[in-house]
């Protein structure tokens, strides 16, 4: 099996602006692998904050050796190989996973969610984000995300602008919102004021309220907030969900941090035997990565699967969003092709 990859500049639609952060690009690294005349096609998106880059994927990637073409049986020992190759780079190996899930697909000839049994009328709405931003493009972004029946926004960055943004916002829509404070808040009883008060203004959960550090202040918040809290940065892989419990009332997979769709599957099914609500999110990421975790989403409780939405470069076209709820196309492996030039 041929393995390829080369990096690409993912174009942000909009500045992307984070609690700590703003950028107009994301790295990626497009893979391919290659047998038998079908390619089954992969990615790694990496936002910088995340430590991993074109060049570590590379590194990585180079020590792949792909004898023999995978199956439903020795899939998963492959990716227990790869992913013993070195700790860390779960991009990388969420883009190896996804390509060789793609190419096992079409082999088959089959949709991975036909392939797991999982019905494609259960696909949930997906969010859109909201970026922080100033009220009146604020304003503006609410009234582009009309198709969506959900918004997500992200706060974080002290209890007056959360307000505020939140109140730009309601002044425009009474959709759902969802929050996402990337670890901002940094005091416990701040944190309950806002939960309370955003528990008002129809907001459904709050996502990674504190710091990932700080789990007794999270648990403390959980026992008092009106809304579930929902855990992303403290929620890599599989081996972190059992210390979530009592933390959280549920968490955020993402190909790009736990390594791909192998692992993804099962930390939906031990947060389901753990009782934990699960939430399909994305980076920036094209259609590729998109609708390899949308194949999943017939599972999940919630998705926030709109990074593809927020490219101005997609170069797939696979999953879509209609009337807000992800559609998964019925072709093999994940469902995606190169979207034709332009
Ligand atoms: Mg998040």
């Amino acid at each position: 099996m041929l393995l390829r990859f080369r990096p690409y500049t993912l174009e942000l639609r909009h500045a992307f602006t984070l609690a700590t952060s703003s950028r107009t690009t994301t790295p990626d690294m497009l893979v391919e692998v290659e047998a038998d005349g079908l390619i089954g096609y992969g990615e790694a998106a990496m936002p910088p904050y995340l430590g991993e880059s074109p060049g570590t994927a590379a590194a990585f990637l180079r020590q792949v050796d792909l004898t023999g073409c995978p199956t439903p049986a020795t899939l998963p020992a492959l990716l227990r190989a790869i992913d013993a190759l070195a700790p860390g780079h779960p991009a990388a190996k969420a883009a190896i996973d996804i390509a060789l899930h793609d190419w096992m697909g079409k082999k088959l000839g089959v949709a991975l969610h036909r392939l797991w049994d999982l019905d494609p009328a259960k696909t949930p709405v997906t969010s859109f984000t909201i970026g922080i931003d100033a009220p009146d493009v604020v304003r503006q972004k609410t009234h582009e995300a009309a198709p969506y029946r959900i918004l997500k926004v992200k706060l974080g960055r002290s209890p007056s602008l959360d307000r505020q943004l939140i109140g730009s916002i309601r002044s425009v829509t009474d959709k759902p919102i969802t929050v996402d404070a990337n670890q901002g808040w940094l005091d416990r009883e701040d944190a309950l004021r806002l939960t309370e008060w955003l528990a008002g203004q129809g907001v459904v959960f709050v996502e990674q309220p504190m710091p990932k550090d700080r789990p007794d202040d999270t648990a403390w918040l959980r026992a008092r907030s009106p809304l579930p809290l929902i855990a992303d940065e403290s929620c890599q892989r599989l081996a972190d969900i059992p210390r979530l419990r009592g933390v959280f009332d549920g968490i955020n997979i993402k190909l790009m941090k736990c390594t791909g769709l192998h692992e993804a599957r099962e930390m939906i099914a031990l947060a389901r035997s753990l009782g934990l609500k699960v939430m399909l999110g994305c980076m920036t990421e094209t259609s590729c990565a998109i609708s390899a975790a949308a194949q999943l989403s017939p599972l999940v409780d919630w998705a926030d699967l709109d990074g593809a939405l927020l490219i101005a470069n997609d170069p797939f076209e696979g999953a879509t969003v209609v009337d807000g709820r992800i559609v998964l196309p019925d072709r093999p492996g994940i469902g995606v092709q190169p979207r034709p030039a332009a």
